[in-house]
Formats: structure tokens, sequence, C-alpha cells
């Protein structure tokens, strides 16, 4: 259960949230909670969790360790404060002009460095209604994953026409897509790992959908956005 805070919150502001959110999940011990936090905030983030069951994520690095990169931050710096990252969110893909070969350097630099990766694929609404998502979801996961190892990866399914916009793609969808990426997984490395692989899904998860998505077999988790930014909705989507 993954939040993403995207470009939002100052520290007063994160650290009221953080107040409330220990107490409403403390007893939440039977899943992964995570709060992919702005970088200014890691450090903060990383005080104010130590001890506790939620963990700290990033929402980007870069894929050098250090040099003249103006206004980059690399994978061993963020490693200092959070245990995952975010790579390839479609905002990313979108504003920044992330391709999936930028994207799997990003992966291959964060693995190597330790983090956790929450991979994020999806396909647009012109791509699912020219009736492609699955060959778009297949092709970034391929190109991204290309060459990396897998066991500290997980997977986003994150229809970009569901992301802020208040579309949720309905349960069923989800999980066809999901079905459809842990048989990609079973093809690409074995039964164990499909098996193994948390594939989690993201788009407008909110604490009114986030049980009938949940209730679908293949989705391990979600990755919500808006919906993570008060402590008692967030919270509420890890309960259900
Ligand atoms: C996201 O940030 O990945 C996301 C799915 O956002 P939202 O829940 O706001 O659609």
């Amino acid at each position: 259960m993954a939040g993403n805070w995207k470009m939002n919150k100052t520290s007063e502001e994160a650290r009221s949230f953080l107040g409330d959110f220990k107490l409403f999940v403390k007893d939440a011990r039977d899943c992964d909670i995570v709060i992919c936090a702005p970088f200014t905030l890691l450090p903060l983030l990383k005080k104010e969790l130590e001890n506790t069951n939620i963990k700290v994520g990033a929402q980007n690095i870069f894929y050098e360790d250090s040099g003249a990169y103006t206004g980059e931050v690399s994978a061993l710096m963020v490693k200092e404060f959070c245990s995952y990252v975010i790579i390839g969110h479609s905002e990313r893909r979108k504003y920044f002009n992330e391709t999936n070969e930028i994207v799997n350097k990003k992966v291959k630099k964060a693995l190597e460095r330790g983090l956790k990766v929450i991979f994020c694929l999806g396909e647009t609404l012109e791509e699912r209604e020219k009736g492609i998502t699955k060959q778009i979801v297949e092709t970034q996961l391929r190109e991204g994953l290309s060459k990396t190892t897998i066991e500290n990866i997980v997977i986003a399914y994150e229809p970009v026409w569901a992301i802020g916009t208040g579309k949720t793609a309905t349960p069923a969808q989800a999980e066809e897509v999901h079905i459809f990426l842990r048989e990609l997984l079973r093809q690409l490395y074995n039964q164990e790992i499909a098996d193994s692989t948390r594939i989690i899904y993201g788009g407008s998860v909110n604490q009114e959908n986030a049980s009938a998505i949940l209730n679908m077999p293949n989705i391990d988790g979600c990755l919500p956005g808006g919906a993570s930014l008060e402590a008692s909705s967030f919270s509420n989507i890890i309960k259900s």
C-alpha cells in the first residue's frame, strides 16, 4: 500500500499528516505501507517513521550516482533516507519525456543501490480505445525491466486515463491487465516469480472504491495519489 504524494506538502503539513497517520495505521501489521514523498521531505519522514510500520519512498531518481547533472538526485542519495522509489510514473513519462530506455536505466541503478522499485506502467485512453492496452504494457514491462532482476520490484499498473481524473478502472478491467502481467512474468521468469511478484493498482483509488479493487485475486495492493494526502482516507484504504 503505497501513497504517492507527488509534488505536495511542506514539512509542517507532512508533520501534521504523520501525527494522525501513525496512530491510524499502527495496528496494520499484515501489509507493507509506504509513503513516497518529495525529496525535501525524505529526511523528516525517515526520522518521524523510525521504528514504525511505515516505510519511506522517493518518487524518482537519476540513473548516475553523482556528477554534473544540475537538479537531479541519485539513488545513492535517496538511499540514505528511504528504501523504496517509484520509477516510470506516467507523469514522469509525460512531462519529463522519460522513455522505456531511461526508465530501464533508472530501475537498474535503483536496484544496484539497494532500493526497492515501484515500477509503473499503463496505457493512455487513446491506446485503450485502440485496443492495444496489452501490447503497450507488455512493451513497457519488457523494455523497462530489460536485463534487471525482478526480486525487489513491485509492479504498479496505472492506466493513465485513471490517474488524477476521478475515473477508476473497474475491478474487472484492472484484474484483466493484472492477469496478463502475471502471465507475462511467468513467461519472462518463471511460475514462482509470477506468483510472488506484487502487482498493485493505481488510478483514482479512494476509500470508497478500494475494497472492490483489492478484492480481486491478482491485485496485491494499490498506489493512491490524491487519496494518500489525507491521513484518514489513506488509512481507510489500508484498512480495506
Ligand atoms: C498516482 O499518483 O500514481 C495516482 C494513481 O494518482 P491518483 O490516485 O490521484 O489518481
